[in-house]
């Protein structure tokens, strides 16, 4: 949080400071070990942290750790680790819940003796069953009035482990009749006789989440708890709890929304399966949303911040863009990483009048000029070098301005003019050489393109690895939103040498291509692994600005830059030819967005599909939505693809027609991908056509027959458990369902 950032906690300390109430800040970031920190994490901490700075108070680091089944002492490390990288320090003041077993215990024979607590003996089903609904009060248990000396046996029995689990619970006297189900008599203790990576096997009772944290927090002396809005309803008991014990300090919770970021899975559970079932490389995979993951991927701790400051702190759950992030990411790297040029898929080319044997240096900006940072490298350029084979097009459409026979392309920081003379093929007909022929004083003349290169003698080998979003859904729930293309390893790329001498961790621009990282685990000297951060976003800030004339209203979703910065934007849209203006114009009257229009205008092979997708589905949105976020990458990585625009308006037709869900019609789309086909046969064939709705609604019974506990839980009011279901249910159909209809049976169902 930046120091001059105000919202409406900034308002509450600055009145509790005002009223006298408190003198000093002291904040905490709790996090429960078992897992590894994920953006939504940095949110928090930026928050904690953040206000601490402000306020020149202090903010503390406590382990949360009361759960011995899934906490461990990695996550610990890891933790301490990420929290340091993301810049933040938290000195001596360094806890763990762990660390207040015996005074917790304390506190619950307190609650006990002062009648405020009692053991149950109830088994976990019948408390839940006494529990009552959120339009039913719930029954007091035949124990709540057990004598005071009997909860007490009962309670230090249970410390020295003569019950088995679950035999007893000590459990909070409250109302079981509160309209907040939290304040049904919440039990506070449970036997769990597992090892705790701390202190092993000296407890098998532990204290549950709602009794720690409010005496943790007191316990430190911490003014202002801060928590995400899901605890809203916890707040009651947190009050209650510290008002009936004898404590000094009785800090108060705040609730802000949690951070939720489109394209990506915040839960920790669902981050460990991933890991677990190897769908990711790990923790820090560079597609995993954790800390671990970004810095390895190559994103800065500042760009995190800058993203944390951007998206503020409020009162209400929204989803955020994941284009936020990017753009943080870009505008970040977009100062701080060296330009160099690196022809990620490589094309010969020999330059037949270039003196034999000479190499000539010229000397080139590591930064553009608007950066306003020194420095240079040498680039040595020689007879033979490599280009990007989708620089060079055999039959190249209007508007293509790079390599063709007979056309002239200029090199990137050379004077030289490049003019393609011959195509030479191997015996398939693939091009495996350009021979061209160049102008070295072409300073003046007006060529069109210009294209990066590499000199062959002097290239560096890498393997690069281009990464996309990890799910290929806007709100994933799991491992079948994975998107399969988040990866592709490319290898034998050629880079310029002044990259030779780079380490692990270090930053790049690849000009005209995007951020690159050099891996920090698997790069060698000699074999280097590069991982792309994030692409370049080569059309936005014009697109935006003509996107505001035509419609408003869609720009307004679709930038995800906070207007201020909008003056300082990094990059502007390509020009259109009148031509393609035209084209746009065209696109615009169909009723697509602007910036969609723009890109289909701008690049000739996107408009031949786009309009050929038209002919068999005229539905210019949805066909735009998908040719550019699930097709067009793959007309970049390929030359050819095994099907056509028409296909693809077939596959468009089914999903809009109901027949396909999304995540069906990606299948059927990876499956054209890779061997091509009818998307009606293909949907045939995997058996993928959407369920009707008694179809859907027997699987629902299924569902909800073979998760009792968390329907029960569901009633009670854990509405999240929603996403839970809606996700067991597509699992169920192999995607066959209808979210939006799975979600409303289920709703229905689980409220009958
Ligand atoms: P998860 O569901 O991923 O396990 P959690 O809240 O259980 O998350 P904790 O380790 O308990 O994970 O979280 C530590 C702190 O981080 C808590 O104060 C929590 O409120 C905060 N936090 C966790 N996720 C988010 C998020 N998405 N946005 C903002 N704060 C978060
Ligand atoms: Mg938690």
């Amino acid at each position: 949080m930046s120091q001059d950032q105000s919202h409406f906690i900034t308002d509450i300390i600055d009145a509790d400071l005002r009223s006298g109430k408190h003198s000093t800040v002291v904040t905490r970031f709790p996090p429960e070990p078992n897992g590894y920190l994920h953006i939504g994490h940095a949110k928090s901490i930026c928050l904690n942290f953040g206000l601490a700075r402000k306020y020149a108070g202090r903010c503390h680091l406590r382990f949360d750790d009361t759960n011995p089944t899934t906490e461990d002492i990695e996550f610990v490390e890891s933790i301490k680790r990420d929290l340091r990288w993301l810049g933040f320090d938290w000195g001596e003041h360094l806890y763990f819940s762990s660390d207040y077993y015996e005074r917790l215990y304390q506190h619950a024979v307190e609650l006990i003796t002062t009648g405020k607590a009692y053991v149950d003996s109830l088994d976990e089903q019948q408390i839940r069953d006494y529990r009552g609904s959120v339009t039913e009060p719930g029954k007091n248990s035949p124990y709540r009035d057990r004598p005071m000396d009997e909860s007490l046996d009962l309670f230090r029995r249970m410390r020295e482990g003569e019950f088995d689990e679950g035999a007893h619970v000590v459990r909070a006297k409250i109302d079981m009749a509160a309209d907040n189900m939290k304040l049904r008599d919440p039990p506070i203790y449970r036997i769990k006789k597992a090892h705790h990576y701390r202190t092993g096997t000296d407890w098998v009772i532990y204290p549950l989440y709602d009794f720690t944290h409010c005496l943790s927090d007191s316990y430190e002396g911490i003014t202002h708890s801060l928590c995400t809005l899901e605890f809203d309803n916890n707040r009651a008991l947190y009050d209650w709890i510290l008002a009936n014990t004898t404590v000094d300090c009785r800090p108060e919770q705040t609730e802000f929304a949690r951070l939720a970021l489109s394209y990506t899975l915040m839960s920790k559970r669902k981050l460990l399966q991933l890991v677990k079932q190897g769908a990711v490389g790990g923790w820090d995979d560079p597609r995993m949303p954790t800390l671990a993951g970004f810095r390895r991927r190559g994103v800065s701790p500042e760009a995190i911040r800058a993203f944390c400051d951007m998206i503020g702190v409020a009162k209400a759950n929204s989803l955020v863009d994941i284009g936020k992030l990017e753009y943080c990411i870009r505008d970040d790297l977009n100062q701080r990483a060296p330009r160099v040029m690196a022809v990620l898929q490589p094309l010969e080319v020999v330059i037949s009048n270039f003196p034999e044997g000479e190499v000539e240096m010229l000397d080139a900006p590591s930064f553009p000029s608007d950066v306003g940072k020194e420095g240079s490298r040498q680039l040595p350029l020689s007879g033979v070098i490599y280009i990007e084979r989708d620089d060079f097009m055999q039959d190249p459409p209007k508007g293509f301005h790079r390599l063709a026979p007979g056309r002239e392309v200029r090199l990137r920081y050379a004077h030289h003019v490049l003019r393609c003379d011959e195509v030479v093929r191997d015996d398939r007909g693939e091009v495996v050489r350009l021979v061209c022929s160049y102008d070295a004083d072409a300073k003046d003349r007006k060529v069109k393109g210009t294209i990066h290169w590499v000199s062959k003698a002097h290239a560096v080998t890498a393997t690069v690895r281009l990464y996309d979003r990890l799910f290929s859904t806007e709100r994933p729930e799991g491992i079948e939103d994975l998107n399969p293309s988040s990866l592709v390893e490319l290898q034998g790329c050629m880079l310029e040498p002044s990259i030779a001498s780079a380490e692990g961790g270090d930053r790049f621009q690849f000009e005209r291509q995007g951020y690159f990282c050099i891996d920090s685990v698997e790069s060698q000297p000699d074999a280097l692994v590069i991982n792309r951060t994030v692409s370049l976003r080569d059309s936005w800030a014009k697109v935006q600005a003509r996107g505001k004339e035509r419609t408003p209203q869609k720009r307004q979703k679709r930038d995800p830059r906070p207007s201020k910065d909008r003056a300082s934007a990094p990059r502007a849209a390509r020009e259109l030819s009148p031509q393609q203006q035209e084209h746009m114009d065209r696109h615009v009257a169909k009723g697509v967005a602007a910036a969609d229009a723009h890109r289909l205008a701008s690049n000739p092979l996107l408009g031949t599909w786009f309009d050929a997708a038209l002919t068999t589905h005229d539905a210019p949105q949805s066909v735009a939505n998908w040719l550019l976020n699930e097709v067009s990458r793959h007309l970049k990585e390929q030359a050819e693809l095994p099907f056509d625009g028409a296909a693809l308006g077939e596959l468009v037709a089914l999903v809009d027609g109901g027949s396909i869900g999304q995540s069906a019609a990606k299948r059927v789309l990876a499956k054209m991908l890779d061997s091509g086909g009818r998307p009606q046969a293909i949907v045939d064939e995997l058996g993928l056509a959407q369920l009707d709705e008694s179809a859907l609604g027997a699987i629902i019974d299924g569902v909800i027959a073979s998760h009792p506990d968390e329907a029960a839980r569901f009633r009670d009011g854990k509405s999240a458990l929603m996403g839970f279901f809606v996700g067991q249910v597509m699992r169920a159909t192999k995607g066959r369902a209808d979210p939006k209809q799975a979600n409303s049976l289920l709703r229905s169902k689980l409220s009958s």
